[in-house]
C-alpha cells in the first residue's frame, strides 16, 4: 500500500549512510566509464547528490519522499501525497498475537528497565552472486504489499512465461495468511524482501516498534521459507535516520525504487507503461505492486507489455539483490580503476 510516494533524485546530500540504501547511480564517475565499460554503476551506499548533468553520478533514487522532499525533480515523475485508501484496510489486520511484541508500550512501567531492547538476528538469505557482463542494462521489478491469491498467481505466471526474475516486498499480514504463496515466490527463484508486518509508516516509529515490524515479517519469512532477507523496502518510501541505523546496523539494504508505475492508484495500462519506457534506465527498479489495490488487474496487463518493451530496448531483467551484487562489483571495478590510475 502506498509506496505511492516516490524519493526521486536531488533530495538530501549526504541522507544515506553506506550500507543503509540502495543508491543507484547510472552515471559512471567522469573518466571511468571507457574504461570499466558498464553502463550500470551502481554505487552502494554511498552519498551522492543527483543531477542531470554529465560526468559525476547522476542519480540518487530513494523511496523516501515521505521526508519532505521534492517530487520526481529529475525526471518529472508526479509524485503524490496521498495516502492510499486500502491502506486503511490493511491497517485493519490484526497481528493476532502472532507478534507477541515485548516492547509493547509502557505498561509494564516498572519492567521497562529490566527488558532488554528487541533485536533483530542477521538475515540468512546469502548475498546474490551476479556478474554483470560490459554493457550490461539491468533493471528489477518490484511487488509490493502481497502476497495474496488474487494478484500475486497471475503475475508470477507471466513472470515464469517470460523467464523474468521480479522481487517481492511482502508484509507480514499477507505472509501470515499466504504462507504458500511466499514459498511458490520463492520457489519460482524470486527475490523477497521484508516490508514490514503492519505495512507501517516507520518514520513515526520507535527503535522498538521498527524492529518489530521487521523481526515480525523475519519470523514468518523463516517459518514459511527458512530464511530471512536481508532486503527492506519502507511503507510509502517513509524513512528516518533511525531507520537508516537500524537497517544498517542489521546488516539490511534499504531498498526504494526509480519509476513508481501508481498501479494501486488506478493509472490506465497505456499510462503506465508509458511511464516505465519512459523512465526506465539502467540500474533502475519499477514499482508494482501485488496486493493491496482493486486496480492491479492492470499490473497483470501491463507486466508482459514491459517486459517485451524493456527487452526490446536491451534491458536484463534482474532480482533486486542481483542488481546490488552488480552495484558492489562495479564500485570494486571502479575503485581499482581509480587506484590503477592514481
Ligand atoms: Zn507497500
Amino acid at each position: 500500500m502506498g509506496d505511492g510516494e516516490i524519493g526521486m533524485a536531488g533530495r538530501g546530500k549526504g541522507r544515506w549512510t553506506k550500507g543503509a540504501a540502495l543508491a543507484l547511480a547510472v552515471a559512471m564517475t567522469a573518466g571511468c566509464s571507457a574504461q570499466t565499460g558498464l553502463e550500470v554503476l551502481l554505487n552502494k551506499g554511498d552519498s551522492t547528490t543527483a543531477s542531470s548533468s554529465a560526468g559525476g553520478r547522476s542519480e540518487e533514487l530513494l523511496g523516501d519522499a515521505a521526508k519532505g522532499g521534492q517530487p520526481g525533480a529529475a525526471q518529472g515523475i508526479a509524485s503524490t501525497d496521498k495516502a492510499r485508501p486500502e491502506d486503511a484496510n490493511l491497517a485493519a489486520f490484526e497481528p493476532n498475537g502472532a507478534t507477541n511484541a515485548p516492547h509493547s508500550g509502557g505498561a509494564s512501567g516498572d519492567a521497562a528497565a529490566a527488558t532488554p531492547p528487541v533485536k533483530l538476528e542477521n538475515p540468512t538469505d546469502g548475498t546474490a552472486h551476479f556478474a554483470a557482463k560490459q554493457g550490461d542494462k539491468l533493471i528489477a521489478l518490484t511487488f509490493d504489499d502481497g502476497p495474496d491469491h488474487r494478484y500475486t498467481p497471475d503475475l508470477l505466471e507471466v513472470l515464469k512465461e517470460s523467464d523474468v526474475k521480479a522481487t517481492f516486498f511482502m508484509v507480514g499480514t499477507q505472509v501470515k495468511k499466504y504462507p504458500d504463496m511466499v514459498k511458490q515466490i520463492v520457489a519460482d527463484g524470486h527475490g523477497i524482501g521484508n516490508h514490514t508486518y503492519h505495512h507501517a509508516n516507520l518514520a513515526k516509529l520507535n527503535e522498538n516498534e521498527i524492529i518489530q515490524e521487521i523481526k515480525t515479517t523475519d519470523a514468518l519469512f523463516q517459518h514459511a521459507v527458512g530464511f530471512v532477507p536481508h532486503l527492506v523496502r519502507a511503507p510509502y518510501g517513509s524513512v528516518s535516520d533511525l531507520l537508516k541505523s537500524i537497517v544498517s546496523d542489521n546488516r539490511r539494504e534499504l531498498v526504494g525504487w526509480t519509476v513508481d508505475t501508481k498501479d494501486w492508484d488506478g493509472a490506465t495500462v497505456t499510462a503506465m507503461r508509458s511511464n516505465v519506457n519512459k523512465n526506465a534506465r539502467p540500474g533502475g527498479i519499477v514499482l508494482m505492486h501485488s496486493f493491496g489495490s482493486k486496480h492491479l488487474r492492470n499490473t497483470v496487463k501491463l507486466l508482459p507489455l514491459i517486459i517485451e518493451d524493456l527487452r526490446a530496448k536491451g534491458y536484463t531483467f534482474v532480482t533486486v539483490d542481483e542488481l546490488l551484487a552488480a552495484k558492489a562489483q562495479n564500485k570494486k571495478a571502479a575503485q581499482a580503476h581509480s587506484k590503477k590510475m592514481g
